[in-house]
């Protein structure tokens, strides 16, 4: 029986995990190892039990009495804190989830691949901030990273039986997001609302706020470039507001092979969690005669300076990723606390990417987990205080 993990269970894609999971015949045909989740300790405990978790862990310490509670009689054991998850992923399972949002993501999936799991990772900030170590980690415990992002997926599907020399280009298709059709001028008055209404995707409410600036598909680049080791002027981004073209590989020869489905992250996570083999998945199938049309068009730089910025991270390379996830990560807590504007979290990362020229830029692919967390932390501090500074011009203005 195969035994599996899910960190970030209760959230978008960790649900959607274990609706796949109980489809495929839940705690009778998985040895359900680690559950952890954030703050909803309730779903938390109510899925540890349906699956009959080896542990459940939470993110705060506070939680543990309620989870505790929650599981008695059980049989599932409760802990929490980031240790605690950290923890749960040294339980060796086969096939472990990555579906943390953010750079917390890090260290459980470093931690399992160090077990020579199969990681499917949804958790991109990994790749990001770190991905030269996740893939040493990998390669030295013979452990084996899925993708599991659409696009990513998309291409690692395209890439079946080709041989990676061969391709000429990578295509990373974008809806564009929610404000996709606003005036340029009028994004900078972009609301938390406004930015959460996707046209295409039911998503967490964080990645969809980055589709809609595109610091999403900025780290969706950086994920491609660390995922698929292509070169950086290899990696095009088309809007495609339809969303059924998932990406395309372009191959030497001119040939485009692109993958097609509907919006439904069960296809891809489905496909990592029954790679190398298909089995069939609970997702719609696309009628093309219904479709009738699929559109492009390029992405306008001015209106998406996540794009730009993403290109600066890669020529710079070191730790340059981690500080633009963390500097992103502080901009998009500031806009959704109404502090910032929509325009100024792309200012307030570029600001902090400056700040932090010295430390980042040194082109090294070598590094330490140590060095991740200290510029994470720097760059959290510097864009803090850019933030800061935005949000008094803000209220000066106001
Ligand atoms: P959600 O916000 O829906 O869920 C995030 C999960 O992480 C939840 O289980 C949450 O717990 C938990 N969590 C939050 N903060 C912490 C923390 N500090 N420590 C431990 N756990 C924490 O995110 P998504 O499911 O949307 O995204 C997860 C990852 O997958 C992200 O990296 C995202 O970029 C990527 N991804 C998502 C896609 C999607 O369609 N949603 C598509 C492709 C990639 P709780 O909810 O209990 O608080």
């Amino acid at each position: 029986m195969r035994s599996l993990s899910i960190f970030g269970a209760t959230g978008s894609v960790g649900e959607q995990t274990v609706d796949l999971i109980r489809r495929a015949g839940g705690a009778r045909a998985f040895r359900v190892k680690a559950l952890t989740g954030g703050r909803n300790i309730a779903r938390l405990a109510e899925m540890a039990r349906e699956l009959r978790a080896e542990v459940a862990v939470c993110a705060e310490p506070s939680g543990l009495a309620e989870l505790r509670e929650r599981l008695a009689g059980s049989g599932v054991e409760a802990a929490a804190g980031p240790e605690a998850i950290a923890e749960a992923a040294d339980r060796p399972a086969d096939w472990v989830m990555s579906a943390i949002v953010g750079a917390a993501g890090l260290v459980p999936g470093i931690r399992a691949l160090r077990h020579g799991s199969v990681l499917a990772l949804a958790n991109k900030e990994s790749l990001v901030t770190a991905g030269p170590l996740l893939m040493a980690e990998a390669a030295a415990h013979g452990a084996r990273i899925l993708p599991v992002d659409s696009e990513h997926s998309a291409i690692f599907q395209a890439l079946v039986g080709e041989d990676i020399a061969a391709v000429e280009r990578i295509i990373l298709t974008a809806s564009g997001g929610a404000l996709r059709d606003w005036p340029l001028e009028a994004l900078a008055r972009a609301t938390v609302t406004d930015a959460l209404a996707h046209p295409n995707w039911a998503m967490g409410q964080r990645i969809t706020i980055d589709s809609a600036s595109m610091f999403n598909k900025a780290l969706e680049v950086i994920e491609t470039r660390e995922f698929f080791g292509v070169a950086p002027e290899q990696i095009e981004v088309i809007i495609h507001p339809e969303s059924l073209i998932h990406s395309m590989v372009g191959y030497r020869d001119g040939a485009i092979m692109a993958h097609l489905g509907a919006p439904d992250m069960r296809h891809s996570i489905g496909y990592a969690l029954n790679w190398p083999d298909r089995s069939h998945l609970p997702v719609a199938r696309l009628d093309l005669a219904q479709v009738a049309t699929l559109t492009f068009r390029a992405p306008d730089e001015a209106r998406y300076p996540a794009l730009r910025l993403a290109r600066e991270v890669m020529a710079r390379r070191g730790l340059a990723g981690a500080a633009f996830n963390a500097a992103k990560e502080v901009a998009l807590d500031r806009f959704l606390a109404g502090q910032i504007g929509f325009m100024d979290m792309a200012s307030v990362v570029e600001a902090t990417l400056e700040a932090l020229d010295d430390a980042i830029g040194n082109g090294s692919t070598v590094m330490a987990l140590e060095d991740v967390q200290s510029v994470d932390h720097l760059a959290r501090v510097r864009a803090a205080e850019r933030a800061d500074i935005v949000a008094r011009g803000r209220a000066g203005a106001g």
